[in-house]
């Protein structure tokens, strides 16, 4: 696959997060006559190649941050890209916008191929403000913050200290005493933390209700529909969307429940009851490390698809534990000083993308595995597309290459699971847990929408909204039994990283 820049309008060694080397280039392109039809092909290329070197470099420092809460050199990187070259940035890509809007319309290119190029920059045409470009910089060092209090979340548990995916595992033991023991002792570290996580969240709200409010829309939700570039559907097909869970999963995950609790003889489910075998068999090991979860998830692609299993092989052998350094494109394994959840991040230059996970020698970590394989292959199959802007979808379809990858690579999971009771056993589970997703994209999806509707809220009313939210769909549908731990179960939404720094994502994995 070809990775050849399309242009060499941008110098194949350009820092992208050195202001002063892309300045040039930005002002060459706001200036710069275009004339006829092959002055504005040429111009776009152009274009379309800074923006690729400027995006693969904000990707470096940002997976580099992610992966090295603790370092102050790598959050000082970061956080100098988002103080010093984004609010210069944003304003220039804004008035290159507004070029791309009047040049497209002079040489009428609007429609075919440059039609979704020429409607998400007139949407963004139509929301730029300068009031919210040091807004914009101000969540970002918000979100940052949250990943950086999370990184540092450990416990003391079994005699060692644990990451918070670490302590996953646990909720999976069949002993009823050590899945209370694990479950009580993450919910009380992440006590810990809760005013302070409050705190972002608070300001965050204020802050992006006040990006809509300055965009000249009623609240935030109007705003970031329109800023996701969300067109095919709108507020009233998300509440249909919950409704629908609500009537049709919900009775099916409630008759998951009453089996479950029968087989683990229980009159009420607790927290902890919900991730552990029903039958009570002992937690399912599918790898054990980075390396060997790369071993056999490429056998896993080998076998689905040699392309996709040659694809795979590039991506290296899962060793890497230091970011992006030494061209590296993974950072599997869980420790501390990790950002929580896991991403994809394609690199728009070089082309090549990068899975961050923090993987824990779990069940959920093949599904984040594969997810994230997923994300990537869709990329690759973009390498040839001489657009950056095309060498991604539609946030609509954002989630589908992932999704289904999960489903996929199921016939091959003997992989990871050479007992054929293991392999029924996690297929089983995973069909349970696709369908049981669905309530939490609810829950989250609706908690975003009542937060920003009701921007001026209390904390306490938030807690009630949340609440409110469980009651109709349950802990990932399942409703349990909470008592003695009512102020743990206020803060729960805690836990979902998109909050912060992906608001109004979560409903693209349903
Ligand atoms: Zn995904």
């Amino acid at each position: 696959m070809t990775t050849a820049p399309v242009t060499d309008f941008a110098p194949l060694n350009l820092n992208g997060t050195d202001w002063n080397a892309i300045e040039p280039l930005l002002n060459d392109l706001a200036e710069r006559p275009v004339e006829t039809n092959e002055d504005y092909d040429k111009w776009l290329l152009d274009r379309s190649e800074l923006e690729a070197a400027v995006s693969e470099s904000v990707a470096n420092t940002y997976i580099d941050m992610t992966c090295d809460t603790a370092s102050d050199a790598k959050q000082s990187a970061w956080t100098a890209y988002l103080e010093n070259v984004a609010p210069k940035f944003k304003p220039v890509i804004f008035v290159l916008d507004k070029r791309l809007k009047e040049l497209g319309e002079k040489f009428g290119k609007t429609s075919g191929r440059h039609e979704v190029l020429f409607r998400d920059t007139a949407a963004d045409v139509d929301l730029f403000r300068d009031e919210n470009v040091p807004i914009e910089t101000e969540l970002a060092k918000l979100d940052q913050e949250y990943d950086k209090i999370c990184g540092k979340m450990t416990v003391e548990f079994d005699g060692e200290e644990r990451t918070m995916p670490m302590m996953g595992k646990y909720s999976e033991s069949a002993d009823r005493k050590v899945r209370e023991d694990a479950w009580r002792a993450v919910a009380k570290r992440r006590m810990e933390d809760q005013e302070a996580i409050s705190t972002i969240y608070d300001q965050m709200i204020a802050k992006r209700h006040q990006t809509g409010i300055n965009a000249g829309f009623d609240n935030y939700v109007e705003y970031i529909y329109k800023a996701r570039h969300r067109f095919d559907y709108g507020t009233s097909h998300a509440y249909a969307f919950h409704d629908a869970i609500e009537q049709a999963v919900m009775p099916f995950v409630a008759r998951l429940d009453a089996t479950r609790k029968k087989e683990l003889g229980l009159e009420k489910l607790r927290p902890w009851d919900l991730n552990v075998d029903p039958k009570s068999r002992d937690s399912l090991k599918p790898f054990k490390g980075g390396v060997d979860l790369i071993a056999k998830s490429r056998k896993v692609f080998e076998r689905l698809s040699p392309e996709l299993g040659e694809m795979f092989r590039s991506m290296g052998d899962g060793s890497n534990t230091d970011g992006t350094a030494n061209g590296a494109m993974l950072d599997l394994d869980s420790r501390k000083g990790k950002a929580p959840g896991g991403y994809l991040y394609f690199r728009d230059r070089t082309r090549r993308p990068f899975i961050f996970m923090n993987a824990a020698d779990q069940h959920r970590d093949v599904e984040t595995m594969v997810h994230e394989a997923g994300h990537a292959f869709h990329s690759m199959y973009a390498n040839n597309e001489s657009f950056v802007w095309y060498r991604s979808s539609p946030i609509e379809f954002a989630e589908v290459a992932s999704m289904t990858m999960e489903l996929l690579t199921m016939p091959y999971w003997d992989e990871f699971y050479p007992s054929e009771e293991d392999a029924n056993r996690a297929r089983r589970k995973q069909l349970e847990g696709s369908i049981g997703l669905l309530p939490w994209i609810a829950t989250i999806d609706a908690f975003q929408h009542w937060v920003y509707l009701n921007p001026n809220h209390t904390r306490e009313e938030r807690a009630n909204a949340w609440l409110g939210l469980d009651d109709r769909f349950g802990t990932q549908g399942h409703h349990c039994d909470w008592s003695g731990l009512e102020e743990e179960r206020k803060f729960v939404w805690q836990r979902q990283s998109h909050l912060f720094g992906n608001p109004f994502y979560y409903i693209e994995y349903g």
